[in-house]
Parts: C-alpha cells; structure tokens; sequence
C-alpha cells in the first residue's frame, strides 16, 4: 500500500517535471521571439526628440478634434491632413511617468532634467542632482562628444527649463545669465527659437551675450533673410526673431500661431517647423545628429486655459514632426524618432458637467486671436478707463465669436454667463470683485478676469473643461519610430526614456 502510494508520487513529480520543462520551453522561445524583435534594430545615427511642454493625451485628442473643423484646416495649417495628426505615423506606443523627485506634480526643470540625463531631480533644478553637488551629463552632450552634430529648437526661449536642460547645469532655472553662459560654452551646432531672457541679466546685456558668443564662434542672426541664407557652411548657430534684441515681450517666445497672421514684420514670423528644417539642413552629415524640438507655448495656453491657442502650437509642433517623418523615409535604417511631453497642464478634459454628452467643437473656430493679444487690449481698457461692458462684450464677439447667435446658436450668452463675465470685467477694470479671495483663485487663477471667462464660457460650449492653471500628474504618452522604436512600448517612468534613447544610439560609448 504505501509501495502503490509512492509509486503515485513518483509518476506524479515526472509528470509534472515534463509540464514544467515543456512550459517552461515554451515561455523561452516566447520570450526570445519577443526579445529579437525589440533588440534587433541598428544603432540610429540621427536622433530627433520632440518634447511637447504641457502636451498630454487631452492636448493631442482635442486638436484632432478640432482638425475636423474648416478654420483649423486655414492657411495656418493647411499642410495637415483632415482629423489626424503627423504623430500618428509613429508606430509605437508608450506611457510615462512624471513626478519629480520632490513633488508628485512635477515642474518643467525636473521632467527635462529626466527626459535629458535619465535621473530625477528636484523641482527648479537643471540637470543637476538635488542637493545640487554633481552634475548629469545629458544624451545631447553625450551625443555631442560622440561626433554628433546637436541642434536645440524651442518656441519658447532657448533658455527656458526644457531646452536648458540639455545644454546647462544650474541649481535654478531662473539662473538666465548662467544658463546663457552654458548656452554658449555648450559648443552645440544650433540653436533656434525664441531669444534669450536677457531682462534677467545683471551688468550684461543681449550686446554682451552676442559678443560672447561670436568669441565661441557662434553666428547670432534675426532676420528672415539671414535665416534663409544659413546653409552647411555656416558654422556654429543661434537664431531668434529680431524683436527680441530690444524686446523681451511674453517670456521671449514664438509668437503663438493663431497670432501669426497679424504680425507685421517677416523677421518675427519664423516658425518652430522653420526651425526644424532648418536644423536639419544645418546638422546634416555623415557623422549623424541629435536634434530636441520643443513645443514650448502648449503648456503656456494650458496654464491659461485657452484650448484654441493650444490646438494651434500642437498643430505646429506636429509640423514639425512631420518634417522629421519625411527625413527618416529617406534614412529609415539611420533614424529614430521620439515624441512626448514633459506633463500635462491645465488637467484639460474632453466633457463638461452642463453639456454632458455633447460636444460641439466648431464653436472653437471663430476664436481669432490667443488669450495674450485679448489680454493686453482688456489691460489698456483698465489703464485708460474707456471700455464699456458692452464695448467688451463686442471685442469678445469679434475675437471669440463668443456671443454671436448668428454665427451658431450656441454661441449666444445665456444670464448665467452673462453675470460670470460681469463680474470678470468689474474684477479687470476695478480690482473689485463680489467673489471671497478663495473663489478668485478657483474662478481665475492668476489670469486676466475678464479674458479668462470668456476662454472658460468658449471652452465648455465645446464641452471642454479645466481642473487646474498648473501642470497635473498624469502619465503622458511616448510615440517612437525608426530604429530601437519597440524600446519605447510599455509604461514606465520619464527617466526611462532618456536611458532608452542612451542605450539604443549608444550615446554612453
Ligand atoms: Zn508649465
């Protein structure tokens, strides 16, 4: 009896061996055929890296969204086709996670910092540690002392958190005067966009960073005609607009697209996707190169809950990687291409409490101008005391559409709003206010009153709305195409895109 009962056991562990041996063989082979394909690519020699600040799935869904509508197809867009954005030719998929190492929501320094060198950091700081002793190298210097050329595009300032954090190490990214001097001393190829803060230098002026950087070999130009005159031979680069040599007009940015139009002088009107061809015309070469594009004013319309002004900088962002699409079909074994952003901003939502399960995104075409322009007229209105409430409700028609039955009935201004933009205007003009100093915050941030009603009544007719003036913690999505891509499927945290990038370009050897 116990001789059969041992028997049965015996036959019972061989059984099981052979299960578990042919299981087990079957995982292996699974998991290598899943591993060739992830591993078997070829070391990519141009390398593009698209942080759109602020741009998360909401800033994405909501501009194709609007991509179906007949304005958002105009002149200022025309080169993207109906509902669908470039980015969607990027074959994989990925999700990350951006807190930073001090604070669960994170700040442009520290998801740059990530995105750039692979570490966390803590809020403010750029590519350091977060006591601030050590330094960490970033993937554009690493490529740099690879052999590779490096270019850095941004529609903000060049100096700004995101591009700062591949080119300058500072304990602060309000250290404008440092950054511009790593700027200088960072020997990269390109840098193009928006100028330098040169208001937030102490006995230095934009004549001295010009110079200093002349000494470094740098061309500085800001003119449209000296733009289109750089070509391969023209050596080391810094381009912006002209206006920024004497003006340092809303943070020395790109002016926003939807503002484009307006513009008088051709030398303030060079695009972020001008930039990037020209990057790419400028870095070209056998040895390969590393090129960041920022699409920095994604984030800034966000902060101020103006979805429009966003869809607008994420259709030319987009742009931007459809310029970089076309070059990898011409070397589809030598390149690779990432797109993300650092965190969203604004906690943007598609659905809205009173317009339920309705959406009605046309309403958001008749908006001519961003939150900036209408501001500054709202704060020449205060200076002057000339403006009526009725003369503000027709400049919000005429640059809004907002109040227009005509145009769309669901334009028209119902008496709840009619009070809510009231109160704004009163608050704009006077300061007053019948709202509790609490409620302010909620109701305005720290945005113009009357400007930031009109966005926020425009924006929940199309059944969108807004959580927040700041960045929220959501995980962002990563798209990749060309060589290595499939590194980039998964969910994972910020930092793990720069190893990843470090890892597949070899850009540590
Ligand atoms: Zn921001």
């Amino acid at each position: 009896m116990k001789q059969i009962k041992n028997f049965k056991i015996a036959v019972l562990i061989v059984i099981t061996s052979i299960v578990t041996l042919i299981s087990c063989n079957k995982d292996d082979d699974s998991a290598n055929i899943e591993l060739n394909s992830v591993t078997n690519y070829k070391t990519p020699k141009y390398i593009f890296y698209f942080i759109g600040d602020g741009m998360g799935a909401p800033q994405i869904n909501v501009t194709e969204a609007a991509l179906n509508e007949p304005e958002f197809q105009s002149t200022r867009t025309k080169s993207v086709g109906i509902g669908s954005l470039n980015l969607r030719q990027l074959p994989v998929t990925g999700m990350q996670t951006t807190h930073a190492e001090d604070r669960y929501i994170t700040g442009s320094a520290a998801s740059a910092t990530a995105l750039a060198t692979g570490y966390k950091t803590s809020i403010g700081t750029i590519a350091m540690n977060s006591s601030h002793t050590k330094d960490y190298k970033t993937i554009a210097e690493m490529a740099k002392q690879k052999g590779l050329k490096v270019g850095i595009v941004s529609s903000v300032s060049i100096d700004h958190a995101t591009p700062a954090c591949f080119y300058a190490h500072t304990d602060s990214r309000s250290k404008y005067q440092d950054i511009g001097q790593d700027l200088i001393n960072s020997n990269f190829d390109y840098f193009a966009g928006g100028s330098v803060r040169h208001n937030k230098y102490k006995n230095y002026s934009i004549t001295n960073f010009i110079n200093d950087a002349s000494s470094n070999g740098y061309t500085y130009i800001n003119t449209r005609s000296a733009f289109d005159a750089l070509n391969k031979e023209s050596g080391k680069v810094i381009a912006t607009l002209e206006k920024f040599k004497t003006n340092t007009s809303d943070g020395c940015a790109l002016p926003y697209l939807i503002d484009l139009d307006a513009l008088n002088s051709p030398n303030d009107k060079i695009t972020l996707s001008e930039f990037t061809a020209k990057g790419i015309e400028l870095l070209d070469n056998d040895k390969g190169f590393f090129l960041m594009v920022e699409g920095g004013k994604i984030d800034w319309a966000c902060h101020a809950n103006d979805v429009v002004s966003s869809i607008y900088n994420t259709i030319e962002f987009d742009k931007a990687i459809g310029i970089a699409i076309n070059f990898y079909k011409k070397h589809p074994n030598e390149t690779l291409i990432v797109v993300t952003g650092d965190h969203e901003c604004g906690g943007l939502t598609l659905g809205y409490s009173s317009t339920g399960y309705q959406t009605a995104f046309n309403l958001l075409q008749y908006q001519s101008m961003s939150y900036v322009e209408f501001e500054n007229k709202v704060r020449n209105w205060a200076k002057t005391k000339n403006a009526t409430f009725q003369t503000a409700l027709n400049q919000a028609q005429a640059a809004f559409g907002l109040g227009n039955a005509s145009l769309n009935s669901n334009l028209g201004i119902s008496d709840y709003e009619r009070n809510l933009l009231q109160n704004a205007f009163n608050r704009s003009m006077t300061g007053e206010s019948t709202h509790e100093p609490e409620e302010i915050s909620v109701i305005y941030g720290s945005y113009d009153p009357f400007t930031i009603t009109i966005t926020h009544i425009l924006n929940n007719k199309a059944g969108i709305d807004w959580a927040s003036y700041k960045h929220t913690a959501v995980p962002i999505p990563v798209f990749a195409m060309g060589q290595g891509m499939y590194e980039f499927s998964g969910y994972y945290d910020n930092t793990d895109v720069a190893k990843k990038i470090i890892k597949i370009a070899q850009l540590n050897k």
